[in-house]
């Protein structure tokens, strides 16, 4: 049976076939319970914790962050004048190269302006200040957990960011405000190095690679992982939903969602393959896994209270909302 799990797993190319000794790793106890007390717990008795957060969409949707990829958004009827070949298009780097003049016009109602940052992001931010952030992966492209005041260096934008553009032809940089201005007086904005080139937030388009800092950040820090925390991510887009895999056979793995996702599928399981989620185990020794369903604010605040943050968490997000809001004020 394990020969042909072998074999299986070396035909299809699977990774990360575990060894025997990950194997045995696997049978010790790492949480007390399954569940969300389980884990804080388990926080509290690892002082040095190391955590990576991953986030999604699902972490800005409270900050009023429209779902710009999903086609039923209603973005796109903007778009209609424009004869897409299909909505997705206006993301495909080389329609894009042809025509970028449709993406702007969506870049106009999507500029991330006036939106605060949720609970869930500023959670994020008082795991990086009390030193147990180890890093922060987001698909997000709203640069919120910029604004929340987590630092560049705790953060991969997996997906990229609108927070910095380039010429597409020089790569002369340029920054969110330049690049603001134009897209809201509905012009394309040009390169003022070459003259030529468009310049291009640095959001990942399909068709193009994910950022160097993405690559070279996950092969080193899931490895050192103690403690994952998922929240609001589908984990369907590639090859960010894969990271979850990542980390060590012994790292508990907390999902903060709406529903459950990224789940081990039957021919992972079938060949033994680490690969996915693995809710409600019944063996007294396995378990590393923890599905928290409801929205991410409500999920972050409560497991801030259980872990005697909660005031805190509260006050923080009071104060830089206020701070926000005065900043908002002298822009105007
Ligand atoms: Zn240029």
């Amino acid at each position: 049976m394990e020969k042909l799990r072998r074999y299986l797993a070396q035909k299809l190319r699977l990774v990360d076939l575990p060894t025997n000794d990950q194997n045995n790793e696997s049978q010790q106890l790492v949480l007390s319970k399954l569940s969300l007390d389980g884990i804080v717990e388990y926080i509290k008795e690892n002082t040095n914790c190391k955590i990576i957060t991953m986030a999604g969409a699902g972490i800005s949707t409270s900050a009023g962050i429209p779902d710009f990829r999903s086609p039923s958004s209603g973005l796109y009827h903007k778009l209609d004048k424009y004869n897409l070949p299909h909505p997705q298009a206006i993301f495909d780097f080389n329609f894009f190269m042809k025509n970028p003049e449709p993406f702007f016009t969506l870049a106009k109602e999507l500029l991330p302006e006036g939106f605060k940052p949720t609970i869930s992001h500023y959670f994020i931010r008082l795991l990086s200040e009390k030193g147990l952030l180890l890093r922060h992966y987001t698909q997000n492209i709203d640069t919120l957990e910029r604004v929340a005041g987590l630092s560049s260096d705790k953060l991969v934008e997996a997906h990229g960011t609108f927070h910095t553009g380039h010429c597409l032809k020089c790569r002369a940089p340029y920054t969110l405000l330049w690049m603001k201005e134009k897209i809201i007086e509905g012009i394309i904005p040009k390169c003022e190095e070459c003259n030529e080139g468009v310049v291009k937030p640095d959001i990942i388009f399909f068709g193009e690679m994910l950022p160097e800092r993405f690559r070279i950040l996950a092969d080193r820090d899931f490895i050192h992982a103690d403690l994952l925390i998922i929240m609001g991510s589908s984990l369907v887009v590639q090859p960010f939903a894969s990271l979850i895999d990542r980390v060590r056979n012994t790292c508990p793995r907390l999902l903060i969602n709406n529903e459950k996702v990224g789940t081990q599928d039957r021919l992972s399981r079938f060949l033994g393959l680490r690969q996915g989620l693995v809710f409600d185990v019944k063996s007294a020794h396995g378990g590393r896994d923890v599905a928290w369903l409801g929205d991410c604010d409500t999920g972050c605040q409560l497991l801030a209270d259980k872990l005697g943050w909660g005031d805190e968490l509260r006050a923080l997000i009071q104060r830089e909302h206020e701070r926000l809001k005065v900043e908002d004020k002298s822009d105007n």
